[in-house]
């Protein structure tokens, strides 16, 4: 079913207006939107505000980092604080649905900034923690209402939020919630609020069976995109490191060397992956916080509140844990393991380079990784450069894995042995992946075929591990 438009707003742009008072944002807000440093609008937020302050529901395609959670939050509030205080127990007026809870944490922070002063009213609905905090919050009702669709579904299940009077519904990381199996949450949960309410779906990248789903809960959207999909941001210099997997820790221990590398997300591809890397990087003298899915919602804020601070110099992370993090300053990011996922690459280095600041992206890739890293290489619309370092020839690693019988037979033409082969760029005596990679199992396609099934197969207790 259709919903009607939501109700237009007529807002009055002076042309001698500058800022964000020249997208419509006036009075204190617009004060505490420059107290808090924003002064000229990005670009994501040029495209999306007006169109939001106009009633329209908006489809955003904006990089991580790019400048979003103000670009939704500001003609939001713009709206809510003409409303008063009177709200209806149990109920919120706006709902922001992001895909992690250190996400959620974080636009709960931009808000209070932005609102500070305004009488507006915050809550969070996370899960991994305390829910009597939350149901207690909410229970004389809120403004804006930030959660992870998994608890949320949960008390509205049981009563504990109802959703009837919510006008405002974000979806931030749309894309990654629809991929992390929350799909069916949302649906409901946008079924549940109000039917005129104005809708906006925020995503770094946005495959088309996202889009198709969006429209079908949104109304005629306007469509905003500040850079083609999968792009990248420009600041940030992107490369490969060609090696074998065994090779990967020393490698990482040299690249740590560098005091150029003074604030760095190591990413792995699993939980297990990620607390390994850590124990290895303590004993070789680089101590780590670690962050994912198993570790408790607090060991996470400490992990992440002491990379933030500068006491922890490198946060090995998975890619769900990472969602989210805002921390200025990231110098570099290393990817120990290609993703399963090529969209998440772009999350992944989008942590660094924030801002406008200069970034690095330093991939280690295996030869079973090489259809991996093609995939991403298609999504960012680049090839991306190989550097082999010299000093990398005298790490040993492990020969591949001896080939199957029926490929072993395709092998007769090809040179055996890797260091025959020069990497990309001719520099180094990384072998060439592109045959390397051919040897043993062949990586194609397997991640993506198997990633609907892995989701579509999980219970909701599970998936909330994730
Ligand atoms: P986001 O994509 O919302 O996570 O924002 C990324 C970073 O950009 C955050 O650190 C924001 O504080 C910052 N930011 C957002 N909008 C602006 C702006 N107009 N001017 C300066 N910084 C901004």
């Amino acid at each position: 079913m259709r919903r009607l438009k939501a109700t237009y707003v007529t807002i009055d742009i002076q042309a001698d207006q500058a800022g964000f008072a020249a997208l419509g944002i006036s009075g204190p807000l617009l004060k505490n939107t420059e107290q808090a440093g924003f002064i000229s609008p990005k670009p994501i937020q040029e495209a999306a505000i007006p169109a939001m302050m106009a009633g329209r529901d908006v489809l955003a395609i904006a990089q991580t980092g790019s400048g979003k959670t103000a670009a939704f939050s500001l003609p939001i509030l713009s709206r809510i604080v003409g409303l008063g205080t009177k709200r209806t127990p149990k109920s919120c007026r706006a709902l922001i649905l992001a895909p992690t809870r250190e996400l959620a944490v974080q636009i709960e922070e931009t808000i209070r900034l932005l609102a500070k002063g305004l009488h507006v009213s915050t809550a969070l609905v996370l899960g991994g923690v305390s829910r009597n905090q939350q149901v207690k919050r909410i229970a004389p009702g809120v403004d804006v209402l930030i959660a992870t669709p998994g608890r949320l579904t949960d008390l509205v299940r049981e009563g504990e939020v109802r959703l009837g009077d919510t006008r405002w519904l974000v979806l931030d990381e749309a894309d990654r919630m629809l991929d992390m199996g929350f799909i069916n949450d949302v649906r409901r949960i946008a079924r549940a609020t109000h039917p005129q309410r104005q809708t906006s779906l925020f995503s770094a990248t946005m495959p088309k069976e996202i889009e198709d789903l969006a429209a079908s809960f949104m109304n005629q959207p306007e469509r905003v995109a500040v850079a083609p999909q999968g792009t990248t941001a420009a600041e940030i210099r992107q490369s490969v490191r060609l090696v074998h997997a065994k090779q990967k820790r020393l490698i990482l221990a040299r690249l740590l060397k560098d005091p150029a590398m003074s604030s760095v997300i190591v990413f792995s591809r699993t939980k297990h992956g990620a607390d390994k890397i850590t124990r290895n990087l303590a004993a070789d003298g680089f101590p780590a916080a670690v962050i994912h899915g198993n570790k408790s919602q607090n060991a996470r804020q400490k992990a992440l509140n002491g990379f933030r601070e500068g006491s922890v110099r490198i946060l090995v992370a998975t890619d769900i844990a990472a969602r989210g993090i805002d921390v200025p300053g990231i110098s570099h990011v290393v990817n120990y393991e290609l993703p399963d996922e090529a969209e998440s690459y772009v999350h992944r280095i989008g942590r660094t380079g924030r801002n406008g600041a200069d970034g690095v992206a330093i991939t280690l890739c295996d030869p079973a990784e090489q259809a991996k890293l093609r995939t991403v290489e298609k999504i960012i619309r680049m090839r991306l450069p190989v550097e082999a370092d010299h000093r990398d020839e005298d790490i040993p690693y492990q020969a591949p894995a001896p080939k199957p019988r029926d490929e072993a037979a395709n092998e007769n033409a090809r040179p055996k042995g890797g260091n025959r082969q020069r990497g990309r760029n001719g520099a180094g005596g990384t072998p060439r992946m592109a045959d390397a990679g051919k040897g043993g199992e062949n990586p194609a396609k397997k991640p993506f075929r198997n990633r609907r099934r892995r989701f579509g197969g999980q219970k909701q207790g599970q998936r909330r591990a994730a």
